[in-house]
């Protein structure tokens, strides 16, 4: 297995709740895996884990681990090492990732390529005239342009786990299709893993081999892209679909989740979604929730689940 996050606890000071909660999670290589929840579920914080990027005050528990590496265990030029050679990430905004003053061949180079691999890699991701590009600064590209010039410099080391967090939402359909189809074509090229994050259920649902939703900084459901659509195990994971727009649907309503997303100062003495779900019952207030497996392999964390019965990991630890 490529990523394996197993039961990680994430603690910051002055917070009623852990930003990561028990979290388990696997992507294997060339394997696409995305993770899905509203903002603030802990989808940034379990991709920062793997890269070994939480923040210096929080306390962690459980294990991230990447190959063979212990992520939590590495430090200086092993950590170092780490985040630029075997993981990458790509974020939403490519311009908060390049320094404006500088040239796009100087972002390429301080990433391990030099002249003629830089050039390459331009051409891979799709720019036309990668020689022209690698003298231009950022404010000469458009933002699709930049974005490919983001993945070059993530593909520059050759990860073999690439992180992409909303790393499509802010472009335009046309240039989004092309870049999700640029980076399967290169997953599977390299054999790379994708952790791929998005709030965007329908893209995630077409686009990945399995889908992790999260929610109060916990995994509530984990299954393969086609069931997690077409049979949604969990209350909230229906909420999710229920309020997202469907292509060619206009006569089904969108429902709303009702309430807000929690906050960090917001802790939970049973079920963290009871309060806004539709299914909740007296007991759900004080049950703690555990994973699940559900008939077809796949998890889910709650009580009402059908036909839950509790997972291997669950099994051997008690
Ligand atoms: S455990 Fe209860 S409150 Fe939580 S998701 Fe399931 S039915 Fe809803």
């Amino acid at each position: 297995m490529l990523l394996t996050l197993d039961h990680l606890t994430v603690r910051l000071p002055g917070t009623a709740r852990p930003v990561l909660d028990d979290v388990t999670l696997r992507v294997a290589a060339g394997e696409v895996v995305g993770l899905v929840g509203e903002s603030g579920s802990g989808k940034s914080t379990t991709a920062k884990a793997a890269l070994g990027l939480l923040p210096g005050t929080a306390t962690a528990s459980g294990t991230v681990r990447v190959d063979d590496a212990d992520v939590l265990a590495l430090t200086g030029e092993e950590l170092r090492r780490h985040r630029a050679r075997t993981v990458a990430m790509i974020h939403q905004d490519p311009r908060a990732a390049l320094n404006p003053v500088r040239r796009i061949g100087d972002f390429l180079r301080e990433r391990g390529a030099d002249r003629d691999r830089a050039a390459q890699l331009l051409g891979a991701v799709g720019l036309s005239d990668p020689e022209r590009r690698l003298r231009q600064r950022p404010h000469e590209l458009s933002g699709g342009m930049l974005q490919r010039v983001v993945i070059a410099g993530a593909l520059a080391a050759r990860p073999r786990l690439l992180l992409a967090d909303e790393a499509t939402s802010a472009l335009d359909v046309t240039t989004q299709a092309e870049i999700l189809a640029l980076l399967r074509t290169l997953r599977a090229e390299q054999g790379a893993g994708l952790l791929f994050i998005t709030h965007d259920l329908h893209l995630a649902a077409a686009y990945c081999d399995r889908v992790y939703v999260m929610y109060a900084g916990r995994i509530v459901e984990e299954r393969t892209a086609q069931a997690f659509f077409a049979a949604p195990a969990h209350p909230y994971t229906r909420g999710l679909l229920d309020c997202s727009p469907t292509l060619g649907d206009t006569s089904r309503p969108l429902l709303p989740i009702p309430g807000r997303p929690p906050s960090l100062g917001d802790a939970f003495p049973g079920c963290p979604f009871a309060s806004r779900c539709p299914d909740a019952e007296p007991a759900c207030e004080t049950w703690r929730p555990e994973a699940a497996e559900l008939p077809d392999g796949g998890v889910a964390a709650c009580r009402r689940a059908p036909a839950a019965v509790p997972t291997a990991t669950e099994r051997n630890l008690s």
